[in-house]
Parts: structure tokens; C-alpha cells; sequence
């Protein structure tokens, strides 16, 4: 005898892999074209890189690679509408902030680097800009950019995320993608499995553990720590120098940074290098010596060999990867939605992906 069973699997359209700021970003983008979306996430979401950045929106230094400017720059345009965007839908300011940056460049590259043109000067004298700082006869230069609260952001995102009926799956890793005659037909994680047509690879500096595919990520840590300025309006100016950065926010805490270290998956802070930042910022800005500081952290930055990130389909049909944003992701992450989105439903791209194509990597 035959039984007949009513099995209902429950299926999607996509799955994201990673609940990161690109991973949310591009669920809630996919979810305005009615897609039925699941992320998948590992731990919490937003609570690796995207939790750990610094949120400074540079579009345009000397480090941004050529081929990344134009992404760089678009993305910068759009930050005001996607910030009141996510703002508006979670009930959560994101701290978006267009005081711009003051920059002490390093020495023998004070007028050669591209970002630091004469029409890039000081808008006012240091002392009235930032009457703080003790930078001596340094030069500096103003750059017009924005900064954001990353874990505002990611918060909110995943807010907006929920509000938009985008399926979150917290504590469960994604081991492998699921394959059917070649093509992308969900993915299998450690507890469970699950259905959808098109995937996508959020898993920033873990990307490369997901089978079939190794992307050759890497993680590069950075070390921060956060301290509650003497007066809330000791800075209003993001301020960078060779020694260290600083990244005023609107509550009074001033986010110290950071280092570039090559240290595997080790996320852990060493107490000589807190201390060499908090003196560097000391040495900035005096005042921070009456700074109480509340925390220090390091973060996982999502690298890639030629620094730059991978975004568009694999060779199989119906798995895409957005990833190895680095420095930049959280600057990235509203042009990355979009042009992913764009990607991933067939439509025209007003970018050019070719840079950042998977396949460099076959
Ligand atoms: C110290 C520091 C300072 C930074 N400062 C800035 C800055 O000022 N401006 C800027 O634009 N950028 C900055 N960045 C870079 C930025 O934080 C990253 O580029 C960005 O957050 C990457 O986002 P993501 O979503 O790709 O990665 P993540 O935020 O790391 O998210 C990836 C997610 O995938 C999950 N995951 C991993 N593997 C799996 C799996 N197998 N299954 C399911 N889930 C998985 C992880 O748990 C994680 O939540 C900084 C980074 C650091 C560390």
C-alpha cells in the first residue's frame, strides 16, 4: 500500500548567508521586490565586523583603491536617505554625523596624495575648527565625510530587516551551499537545511569556510577602544592621523582606532596596544586625559588578496557572494544592497561589477 504524505517544506527565495551589515542590507533591499528572504546567521546578528568598525565614511583617501572609487562614491551620496531610511522603519538613530574630517597626513606625503588637493584646506583656522587639538604646526587638511554609529546601524537594520518580514535563523553556522544538477538550491548548515533558488555569501572574513568554494578571505584584526569625553562637545571633527583616529559621537564617547593586524581569527585586545592608542589620542587631544574609558574591543575585517571585495555570482548558477569589503563595509554596504540586488534579479547594473568579479578568483 501507498501512503501519500502532505510534506509542506518551506522554501525561499533567497538566502543570506551572514547577518552582517551587507548581509542585512541587501536582505532588506531584496525584500522591496517582494522576494521571500531568510538570513542565516552564525551568532547574533550584526555583531562581528559591523559591531566592531569605526564608522568613518571615506569616499575619497589616499588609501581607496581606483577601481573602488566609484563604488566608494556612490555609496557615500546615498548614506543620508539609507540612514533615515533604516531610521524611520527601526526607531533607532544611527548617529550620522557631516562635520567632516581633519587629517594630519603623513610628512612626505603632505601634498602628493590623491584625496589632499590645495581645495581640500582647512574651511577655518585648526584652533577655531577643533579648539582641543594640540597639533602643533602640523599641516591638516579638511575632508568633507560623513561618519555613522556602525552598531546603531546594524541594529537598526536588523530592526528594519524583522519590520519588513525578512526570516532571521540566529545560532546556526551554514557549513556548505546546496547544489541540484549545478544549480544553487539552498544551504545546509549544522543543525538543519534550507530551500531557496538563489543564495548569497554575507559571511564577511569567514566567506571563504563555505563549501563548495574557498574565496580567499581572510580575516585582518582591529583593535578600538571607546572613551567618554570630559565635555560632549570636545570634538566635532572626525580626526585622523598616522598615530591614530578619532570618531566623535553625538552622546559624548569619542571611538579611538586602530591597528591593521594580520593575527588569524584572534580577536582578542592586547593592553600595550590600548594603551599605545589611548596615549596617541592623548597626545591629540589633551583633554582625553579626564576621558573615563568605557570599553575596548577588536573586530574581524572581511580581506581579500587584492584588497578588494567580491561581489557577483559564482560559478554556480544561482550562488552569489558579497564580501572582502575590508576597511570599508560599512560605507559600502548601500551601494553593495543595491547593485547586488540589481545582480541578483536580472536588472541592468549601473555599476561596473567587473572588477570585483568571483571569477578572478577561479
Ligand atoms: C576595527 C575595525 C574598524 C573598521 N572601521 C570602519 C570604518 O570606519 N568604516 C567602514 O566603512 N568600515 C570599517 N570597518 C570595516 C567594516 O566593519 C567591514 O567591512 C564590514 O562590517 C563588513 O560587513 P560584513 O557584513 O561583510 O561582515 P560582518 O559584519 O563580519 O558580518 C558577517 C556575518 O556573517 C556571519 N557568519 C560567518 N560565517 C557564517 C556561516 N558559516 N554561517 C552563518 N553566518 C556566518 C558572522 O557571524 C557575521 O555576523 C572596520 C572594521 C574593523 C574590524
Amino acid at each position: 500500500m501507498t501512503k501519500f504524505y502532505n510534506v509542506n517544506v518551506k522554501s525561499w527565495d533567497v538566502i543570506v548567508i551572514g547577518g552582517g551589515i551587507i548581509g542585512l542590507s541587501l536582505a532588506i533591499e531584496l525584500r522591496k521586490s517582494n522576494a521571500k528572504v531568510l538570513v542565516v546567521e552564525r551568532g547574533e546578528p550584526g555583531c562581528e565586523a559591523s559591531f566592531a568598525a569605526g564608522g568613518m565614511l571615506v569616499d575619497c583617501s589616499a588609501e581607496t583603491l581606483p577601481a573602488l572609487q566609484p563604488l566608494a562614491i556612490a555609496s557615500a551620496r546615498m548614506y543620508p536617505e539609507f540612514a533615515h531610511e533604516l531610521q524611520v522603519e527601526s526607531g533607532i538613530s544611527v548617529d550620522l554625523r557631516d562635520h567632516g574630517a581633519i587629517i594630519f597626513p603623513p610628512p612626505e606625503h603632505v601634498y602628493e596624495r590623491p584625496g589632499f588637493s590645495p581645495n581640500t584646506l582647512l574651511p577655518a583656522p585648526l584652533n577655531e575648527l577643533e579648539p582641543a587639538l594640540d597639533a602643533g604646526d602640523r599641516p591638516a587638511f579638511y575632508l568633507k565625510e560623513r561618519s555613522v554609529d556602525p552598531r546603531a546601524l546594524s541594529s537598526a537594520a536588523l530592526h528594519a530587516a524583522k519590520r519588513r518580514e525578512v526570516d532571521i535563523s540566529s545560532g546556526d553556522e551554514v557549513t556548505a551551499v546546496k547544489t541540484d544538477k549545478g544549480h544553487a538550491v539552498g544551504t545546509v548548515t549544522r543543525k538543519t537545511s534550507f530551500l531557496a533558488s538563489k543564495v548569497v555569501n554575507c559571511a564577511g572574513a569567514w566567506s571563504g569556510q563555505i563549501a563548495p568554494y574557498a574565496f580567499p578571505t581572510r580575516p585582518v584584526k582591529g583593535q578600538m577602544l571607546c572613551l567618554l569625553s570630559p565635555r560632549r562637545n570636545l570634538l566635532q571633527h572626525v580626526i585622523r592621523s598616522p598615530e591614530v583616529y578619532l570618531i566623535p559621537r553625538s552622546d559624548g564617547r569619542i571611538v579611538v582606532g586602530t591597528t591593521v593586524e594580520e593575527a588569524g581569527f584572534d580577536k582578542r585586545t592586547q593592553v600595550e596596544t590600548i594603551q599605545r592608542l589611548h596615549r596617541a589620542a592623548i597626545a591629540l587631544v589633551p583633554e582625553l586625559k579626564n576621558a573615563k574609558i568605557l570599553e575596548d574591543w577588536a573586530g574581524l575585517r572581511p580581506a581579500t588578496p587584492d584588497a578588494l571585495p567580491i561581489l557577483g555570482e559564482t560559478d554556480t548558477p544561482g550562488y552569489y557572494i558579497a564580501t572582502g569589503h575590508f576597511r570599508d563595509g560599512i560605507l559600502l554596504a548601500p551601494i553593495t544592497a543595491q547593485a547586488m540586488a540589481q545582480v541578483m534579479e536580472g536588472r541592468n547594473c549601473a555599476y561596473d561589477l567587473g572588477p570585483f568579479s568571483p571569477a578572478r578568483f577561479s
